[in-house]
């Protein structure tokens, strides 16, 4: 699906919701978050219409990758976190698929991140990723 009529990141791309547009292309449009976590936090979409990163072509999402670090561009930032959120319970509010560039300033601005290590079944783990390798 290209676009969809009800989709908010769909309709910033067509111009129909304003906002800061930072870059530009056929595939691709960055433009500033309006709730920032700091100072120049963007966020770069696909144009092509997906609510996850399996949803969008390739041909989509390589470039995607390749204009991530554009954002950076006018603020410096040298410190900063990429977070791609898929589903409700990852965070995801919006149904099109975008990656935040949050640059992190300092110990207080930009992402907080928790990081809950836990223990798991690794070697069973482990079979189904080979399982999984040897199907394909
Ligand atoms: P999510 O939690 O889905 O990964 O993040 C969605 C992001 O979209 C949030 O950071 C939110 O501030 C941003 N956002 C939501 N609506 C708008 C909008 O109308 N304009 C802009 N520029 N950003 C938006
Ligand atoms: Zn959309």
């Amino acid at each position: 699906m290209a676009s969809l009529a009800s989709c908010i990141f769909c309709r910033i791309i067509k111009g129909e919701i304003p906002s800061f547009k930072l870059f530009e292309s056929d595939k691709t449009l960055a433009f500033l978050d309006i709730n920032p976590l700091s100072r120049g936090h963007a966020l770069v979409i696909p144009k092509h219409h997906g609510a996850k990163l399996a949803d969008i072509p390739d041909d989509h999402l390589s470039e995607i990758l390749a204009s991530l670090w554009y954002p950076l561009q006018a603020t410096g930032a040298t410190d900063y976190n990429l977070l791609q959120n898929n589903g409700r319970i990852a965070h995801q509010v919006v149904d099109h698929v975008h990656f935040h560039m949050i640059p992190k300033p300092n110990e207080k601005e930009g992402l907080g991140i928790g990081w809950p290590q836990q223990q798991t079944d690794m070697e069973k783990l482990k079979a189904l990723f080979e399982d999984l390798k040897s199907r394909m």
